[in-house]
């Protein structure tokens, strides 16, 4: 027999815009409850997307350095430095296992209540949450309701996932063996993320991109070539333009087929791992939303107004299932404006001021707009960039890949865009959205003083260079 059950608030996934949500709304005051059909919180990015890609990049990176520049930096290693594995995959699975633990602490400490299991619309405000193990039989009524489903890997037609030697980034985290040959699909952030990990471990890796750039939508263009230039020097191979025709397993070996877009010739490849990270797609399924009457758009994504409202007023959707980049601190900044929408009646997320990173090394980020995006809009601008071989600190680390630059109005100096390469580029970019959210000009960048040595000082100099000279360049 189903328990009945009435909340202020239910939010449907306990991902990164879910668990947020549930966290602040319960914060605020709200009965709060969230239904999660995975068996642990904190969604596609804790369990597989952005922590245990981390941890892999994180390690493979520390074993790659050890491993190629170790005697340079002055390191000793009796005997050849080689990676275990087991260890690393140990180390990854510790790491989403304290993060998705500390989210349930949470929801005990703010009393969020969590359904283990799946949930559905059984009318406009009831919902049945169908239990997975060691969860409960119930039926919620709510007063709100906020769909926080997120997305999943969009599936390539004709290409079979079997999740062992045709994989999706899922599978690609937890391969059993380093694979000597593996080709991917899609020279996006993921593809290049999981191909760099399994580069550094000694995979010969191929990426084929369909579009005649890697990094995907939102990269500046010259920081797309630039960073392809760096990743080919560290091995990877480039395949642009390529248009995949095929990818069957056969044994132990996948054959790929692609068709060359300069030549238009079709070519083989041969790997012991595919790929598929061709993007993601908002997830419904299950949801029953169709029934209530839900408004969809063709791409599948719960269609809200400014305020997270769908057609149904009472109930939100936030993340990686509506519109916008499917980003983790997206999904999460929706959660809280939502509810202080319901709160307050207001909230507040600057979608001009996303930033994006892309965790190789060196690390790529930006956020605001790109050289493409202004001049499209018709907007003057002008852009300053600083080597990170002129800044100390990188020279010093013998780690001086990459450049700072800086994109902004010709009339005012105001920052438009920064676009980074280099050691930190993740981290470094939060100044650069601070600037962009106070409407900081180059000058007011430029005359806040930065630690030395740092960085950071590429970050100054670069604000320096759009209306007038560097120092150490
Ligand atoms: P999700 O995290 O997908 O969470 C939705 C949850 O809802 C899921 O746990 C699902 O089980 C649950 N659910 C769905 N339907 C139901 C139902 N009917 N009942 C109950 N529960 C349900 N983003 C970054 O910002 N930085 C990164 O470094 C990064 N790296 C990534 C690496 C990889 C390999 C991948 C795949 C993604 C990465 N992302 C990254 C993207 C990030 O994971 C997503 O943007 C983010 O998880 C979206 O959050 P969300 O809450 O909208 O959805």
């Amino acid at each position: 027999e189903a328990v009945k059950k009435s909340h202020d608030l239910v939010i449907i996934g306990g991902g990164p815009g879910g668990y947020v949500a549930a966290i602040k709304a319960a914060q605020l005051g709200f009965d709060t409850a969230c239904v999660e059909k995975r068996g642990a919180l904190g969604g596609t990015c804790l369990n597989v997307g952005c922590i245990p890609s981390k941890s892999l990049l994180n390690n493979s990176e520390l074993f790659h350095r050890v491993q190629k520049e170790g005697a340079m930096r002055g390191i000793n290693i009796p005997g050849e430095v080689t990676p275990n594995l087991g260890a690393l995959m140990k180390e990854k699975d510790k790491a989403v296992k304290q993060l998705t633990g500390g989210v349930e602490m949470l929801f005990k400490k703010y009393g969020v209540k969590y359904y283990k299991g799946s949930a559905s619309f059984i009318d406009e405000h009831q919902l049945k949450v169908d239990p997975i193990e060691g969860g409960e039989e119930a039926i919620l009524d709510a007063k709100n309701i906020i769909v926080a489903t997120g997305s999943e890997a969009t599936p390539f037609p004709g290409i079979e996932i079997d999740e062992e030697r045709i994989v999706t980034s899922t599978g690609a985290l937890s391969l059993k063996e380093i694979p000597k040959k593996m080709a991917i699909i899609g020279g996006g952030i993921i593809g290049l993320e999981m191909g760099s990990v399994w580069s550094r471990l000694g995979s010969e890796v191929t990426v084929l991109e369909f579009q005649d750039a890697i990094g995907g939508a939102g990269m500046d263009a010259e920081v797309s070539k630039n960073i392809q230039k760096i990743m080919s020097k560290q091995g990877m191979k480039f395949k642009l333009g390529a248009k995949v025709t095929k990818g069957v397993r056969n044994g132990e070996i996948v054959n790929v087929e692609y068709e060359d877009g300069k030549s238009g010739k079709t070519e083989t490849l041969d790997a012991d791992v595919l790929l598929v990270a061709v993007g993601r797609r908002p997830f419904t399924k299950g949801l029953n939303a169709e029934k209530i009457g839900l408004d969809f758009d063709k791409k599948g994504r719960v269609v809200i107004d400014s305020e997270y409202k769908t057609n149904k007023p009472h109930i939100l959707c936030i993340g990686d299932c509506t519109f916008g980049v499917m980003l983790a601190h997206k999904a999460e900044d929706e959660g809280i404006a939502a509810v202080e929408y319901l709160k307050n009646g207001f909230g507040h997320v600057n979608y001009n001021n996303i930033p994006a990173v892309m965790y190789t090394h060196p690390e790529v980020a930006w956020t605001g707009q790109n050289e493409e995006q202004l001049k499209e809009a018709g907007i003057k601008y002008k852009t300053g960039k600083f080597p990170f071989l002129a800044n100390s600190r990188a020279k010093t680390n013998q780690d001086s890949d990459g450049f700072v630059k800086f994109i902004a109005d010709a009339d005012t100096q105001r920052v438009l865009g920064v676009h980074i390469i280099g050691p930190n580029a993740g981290e470094m970019i939060a100044e650069a959205c601070l600037a962009l959210e106070y409407g900081a000009s180059c000058e007011d960048i430029y005359r806040v003083c930065h630690a030395h040595p740092t960085l950071s000082e590429a970050f100054k100099e670069g604000a320096m260079t759009v209306f007038g000279k560097p120092i150490n360049f």
